[in-house]
This record gives C-alpha cells, sequence and structure tokens, in this order.
C-alpha cells in the first residue's frame, strides 16, 4: 500500500532566468479530478499577494503518461481522473525574483523560497506529512552551495550532498511545510544556545558581520524571551535566515525561524563600539520575529487557527499581535541590557510622534485598523495617512498604556507581562504537551486582563481599541515618575502637507485633512513651483516658509497634469514640536519593577542600578 503523504522536490533548474522547478506527487487522489491550488497570501503578512501568478509552466502525469491539467481559478488547476492506483505527479516552473521575506527569489548567487511561493497544495490533503527533497542546481559553480532551514530533516539519507544540507526533510502538514522558509547558497553560519536550545544565524549577502557580537547578542534576547514565556522553549531549534543587501528592511516570523532582510551596514562589525542605532534596530527586528514564536505564531487569533490560504482572514486583533509584539521587541532589549533607558525612552517618544503625525488616528481605531489590513494597511497610498491608523504602532502604545494601567492599578501586582503569560498558558500551542491551542477570541484579552487584575477595564478597551481618543499617556506614566511633554517646535508656518522630493522637484506625496494646503485646493500628486512668485525646490521651502507668519496669504503655483494653477494659501500654524519622556523621580519602584520585568535579567547581570536610574552611560555587559 502506497503511504498516504505528499512528496515534494525542488531544485533551482535556472538560476540565471530564476526559475525553480517544483514537483508535488500525490499517492491517493481525488477520484472526480484532484484539485492543486497555491496559497494567494503567506500567513503574518495580510496582502492577497496571488503567488500563483508566478507559475509560468504547469503539467501533470502518472504512470509516466500526461495528464489533462486545467486551470479553474486564478490559483487553482485540476487534473484529469486518472487510475486510482497510480500517483499523480504535477510539474511546474515557478519564476522567483521577489527579494523580500515574503516571496522568493532565484539567481546564480543564492535562492530562497517560502513555500507559500512555490509548494502546490492538493486539496483535500492540506493534513497529510509531506516530504521535501531540496536539490541543489545542476553544475561546477555551484559545488559549494548548502542549504539554511529549520525543516526537520528526514532520516536515512547520507552522502555530500546531504552534509551541505541537500536532501530530504519532511513536515506533519502542508501548514508546516510552508511556514519553514529556506536558504540555498554561500552563507556565514554561527551557533549558539539559548536555554539549551540550538540557534542559528545564516546570513547571506556580501557583509562583515562580526558573528561573536552578534549572537552573544542575540542569545541574551532569545533567552530572555524563553524565560519570560517559561521553559521549555516551543521550538525544538531556531534559525535566523538574514539576507543583507545594500538597503532594505523587513521580517518574517515562523514558528521555528525567521526570515530577515537588512542593510549590510546594519549588521555589527569587528571593533564596534557600543550600540550604534543601525545594529540597535535590526535587533529590534530579531527581537521582535522571536516574539512571535510564542505570539501570533503559537497563541493566534481566532481566526487563524484554520486559515483559508485562498482569501483574506479577518480579526480585529492585530493591534495585540503585531502591537504588543512591537512593544516587547524594544522592551527586550532593554531588559537584556542591550539599550538604555534613555535609548527606550527616546524610542517611545518617537512612536508616540509616529502616531500622532497623521489625522488617521483620529478616524480609525486600531481594531478597525487590524480588519481592514488587508485593503487598508498593507495598500498605502496617498489618503492612508488621512484615513488609517497603524496597529504597529499605535497598538505598542496600547501595550504601553494597558502595562501603566495594570502596574498602577493593582500597585504593581499586576501587569502586561503577566498577561502574556497567562495568555500563553490558556490559548498557547504546546506542541511538547499536545495542547492544541484555542484561538484568541475578540473579548478574550480584556476579559482575561480584567480576571487578573480585577479591575474594570471596559472603558479602558473602549477608548484604547475600539475609539479614537488620545490615550493619556502623559497620565499615566507619571506614577512610574516620568514625564511626557512636547519639546518646543519650529516657528515655521505649515501648508500641512507631505512632501516627497525627486533632484530639484518637489510634489506633494499627502495633503493632510483640514490642513491649508486641502482648504486651498492643493492635491497629493501636485508638482510644486514656486510660493510668491519665488521657485521651490526641496532646499527653499522651509527657507521660504520661515520668513513669514503663521496667518499670511501666499500664491503656490503648481503642475496638476501639466496644467498650472494658482493656490491661495493661508498658512497654518507652525507644526507642534516632538515628544520627550524624561525620568523625574529616581528610585521609583513601579518603574524600576516594570523596566526590570520578570525574569529579572538586570539582577543576573549584577548592576541594575546602572541601567535603571542612572540611564545615561550605555551598559558594559553587552560587549
Ligand atoms: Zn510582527
Amino acid at each position: 500500500m502506497k503511504p498516504a503523504q505528499i512528496v515534494y522536490r525542488i531544485r533551482p533548474s535556472r538560476p540565471e532566468a530564476h526559475l525553480f522547478e517544483v514537483r508535488c506527487t500525490l499517492a491517493t487522489v481525488d477520484p472526480a479530478g484532484q484539485r492543486f491550488a497555491l496559497p494567494a497570501w503567506i500567513p503574518g503578512s495580510y496582502l492577497i499577494r496571488d503567488f500563483a501568478r508566478h507559475v509560468v509552466a504547469i503539467r501533470a502525469e502518472a504512470a509516466g503518461k500526461p495528464v489533462a491539467l486545467a486551470k479553474i481559478d486564478k490559483h487553482t488547476w485540476q487534473a484529469a481522473p486518472v487510475n486510482k492506483t497510480a500517483s499523480l505527479t504535477v510539474i511546474c516552473e515557478v519564476y522567483a525574483w521577489d527579494l523580500s521575506v515574503r516571496g522568493a527569489h532565484l539567481d546564480q548567487t543564492h535562492a530562497f523560497f517560502n513555500g507559500s511561493s512555490v509548494f502546490l497544495r492538493p486539496l483535500g490533503g492540506e493534513r497529510l506529512p509531506c516530504l521535501v527533497d531540496l536539490q541543489p542546481p545542476l553544475g561546477d559553480r555551484y559545488r559549494d552551495w548548502r542549504v539554511a532551514t529549520a525543516l526537520a530533516p528526514a532520516s536515512g539519507v547520507k552522502g555530500s550532498a546531504r552534509a551541505r544540507g541537500f536532501g530530504l526533510y519532511r513536515a506533519a502538514n502542508y501548514d508546516e511545510l510552508i511556514d519553514h522558509p529556506v536558504e540555498m547558497g554561500r552563507f556565514a553560519l554561527a551557533s549558539f544556545s539559548a536555554c539549551g536550545v540550538p540557534h542559528r544565524v545564516a546570513i547571506s549577502g556580501r557583509h562583515d558581520c562580526d558573528l561573536d557580537r552578534l549572537t552573544a547578542d542575540l542569545t541574551r534576547i532569545c533567552e530572555y524571551q524563553i524565560r519570560f514565556f517559561g521553559e521549555p522553549a516551543p521550538m525544538p531549534n531556531y534559525l535566523f535566515l538574514v539576507t543583507a543587501v545594500g538597503d532594505g528592511y523587513g521580517g518574517l516570523e515562523h514558528r521555528a525561524s525567521s526570515a530577515l532582510l537588512c542593510a549590510r551596514d546594519d549588521l555589527p562589525y569587528a571593533g564596534m563600539k557600543g550600540t550604534p542605532e543601525r545594529y540597535r534596530t535590526f535587533l529590534g527586528l530579531c527581537s521582535h520575529e522571536y516574539f512571535h514564536s510564542w505570539n501570533v505564531k503559537r497563541i493566534k487569533p481566532a481566526a487563524f487557527t484554520a486559515c483559508d490560504l485562498g482569501s483574506e482572514n479577518y480579526t480585529t486583533l492585530l493591534w495585540a499581535f503585531e502591537g504588543f509584539t512591537s512593544y516587547y521587541d524594544d522592551l527586550t532589549l532593554l531588559r537584556c541590557g542591550t539599550i538604555t533607558v534613555d535609548d527606550w525612552l527616546g524610542l517611545i517618544a518617537a512612536t508616540i510622534d509616529r502616531v500622532d503625525r497623521d489625522p488617521g488616528r483620529q478616524r480609525q481605531s486600531v481594531a478597525e485598523s487590524s480588519f481592514d489590513a488587508w485593503t487598508k494597511y498593507y495598500r498605502p497610498d496617498e489618503n492612508t495617512p488621512n484615513e488609517v491608523v497603524s496597529y504597529y504602532a499605535k497598538g505598542s502604545l496600547v501595550a504601553l498604556a494597558l502595562d501603566l494601567t495594570l502596574r498602577a492599578g493593582t500597585n504593581g501586582r499586576c501587569s502586561l507581562d503577566q498577561l502574556m503569560r497567562a495568555l500563553w498558558q490558556r490559548h498557547g500551542e504546546h506542541e511538547r504537551e499536545r495542547h492544541p491551542g484555542i484561538g484568541v477570541g475578540d473579548d478574550d484579552i480584556r476579559l482575561l486582563a480584567e480576571e487578573l487584575s480585577g479591575l474594570d477595564l471596559a472603558s479602558f478597551f473602549a477608548e484604547a481599541v475600539h475609539g479614537t481618543a488620545e490615550l493619556p499617556l502623559a497620565r499615566l506614566l507619571k506614577p512610574f515618575g516620568i514625564r511626557l511633554r512636547r519639546e518646543k517646535g519650529s516657528t515655521t508656518p505649515s501648508l500641512g502637507v507631505k512632501t516627497s522630493a525627486s533632484g530639484d522637484e518637489l510634489k506633494l506625496a499627502t495633503v493632510y485633512q483640514g490642513s491649508p494646503a486641502q482648504a486651498a485646493g492643493l492635491s497629493a500628486g501636485d508638482l510644486l513651483i514656486a510660493i510668491d512668485g519665488l521657485r521651490l525646490t526641496p532646499s527653499t521651502l522651509e527657507r521660504l516658509l520661515c520668513r513669514r507668519q503663521a496667518g499670511t496669504l501666499v500664491t503656490v503655483h503648481a503642475f496638476r497634469r501639466d496644467e498650472l494653477m494658482a493656490f491661495s494659501v493661508r498658512l497654518g500654524p507652525p507644526t507642534a514640536g516632538k515628544h520627550r519622556l524624561r525620568i523625574k523621580q529616581q528610585g521609583n519602584a513601579l518603574r524600576k519593577a516594570w523596566l526590570r520585568g520578570q525574569p529579572a535579567v538586570l539582577d543576573e547581570l549584577g548592576d541594575d542600578r546602572r541601567l535603571l536610574d542612572d540611564d545615561r552611560r550605555a551598559p558594559s555587559a553587552c560587549r
């Protein structure tokens, strides 16, 4: 009897043409005609991407003979019925030229792919175990290519290709198969252990990364987060799969790995002093994706427990899964001693500025933003700042506000840390204990927070999550001895626009809702020419405006559809200054417990005061 499993084989067949050859063989087929589909989206990135558009050739065969294959919608094919004793194989060529963490990319230097871009899903066979054969491209020039993936190797395969990582791997089902991105090529590889769990970092692309420094910092981040949720770690091993490029930034979480894209200058170099901003941002990205190993990969919104890969899956909870993760990514760096309290307060202030800058925060709640991620947040246009609030940025401020509310309301007895651990215990998918995980419903976070704290949080959630009122952060920070205020802003009057520059040309990228520019009829896309008859360029805008007063009427000339138009704009008040957080009261016990967190890593480092109360010096423990 044939084993009930799906066997895949993938080879970079023509790297110079960016083509993979992918075979999918099914032993037991639907007698009415087996259907195969590619996902329309990849979990973790909420946009319909229609990966099937990159399938450039496809055919089927059984017992060595061709089988007719009909395309029945944008991403589904149906094979003609075959003898049920015959295996059916579909062979396709997939074009891969998307240098992002969400798709597939192939050339003569490397191959990267997510399974959602290349592996056909036999409909009805999603729960079958999968075997996948990773094959190297043919030819001498690829002789030294290796494989990096967190897929589990299938036993019993040996040889030199195997030593480089090629050969058979297995996955319990289709979901698991596509949750393990694969890199092939020449990459730097380093390994480390976090709480006894083997971890690896593979970096492809040209770089001069100080791997010792990177693994030392990642060890602390990973160990902190494993202990935060409680040992044992849910994954048997973990892989950070990094692609270093000239300029780029992105990350995508998976159950035992993350795909990361960064600028090569973001990586640490030998002899580097301290934690420069670019490296801090990269560590924040690693911390973010790693935190997702729990929050969204194993604690999931109810809508994601059985994903429909063919269309949008709606949840109102991305503010918790992305926002809370964004809150904890940098808080982890602080609690690990990688950044100082000053650094961290600066990062929060920058997030407050980011949310505060756009009028969208007054039009959309974070729950609505989560639900509409597919069509709004992930498909930004010129009007997005006016209509959309980021469930990442505002979601992380909601996390901050909730943490402060829980701590202050219970005199430090309850916290967001405790809530996260309770979510993990009640809703988490604990593979080792065969606990499948119970999806988080729309109201579950509020109910659990109320249960743990004994507080009535109905109005907090109504306003912060489902409403658009400003978060009362200054008031909430006060009991923690931290003052939030605005610095003095510039005195230059404003048009109320966001511009984009290209050479000497200055275009309107966004005209803010209710702004002087909008009242005068200026629009996104207008090419600015002059103010009061004087030429406008990216370098003269500020100079021309700063000599005028708010309330002054100016004439702005602009091209729209190549027609010169004149607009009378009454200049608005200067934009407000940036936010700043400052510690006003030393030795505040509530703050100390909050910043130190549990487990108290800083205590283990032996000198918590250095970071918590004298926050001007960079910690030495991270070097
Ligand atoms: Zn995320």
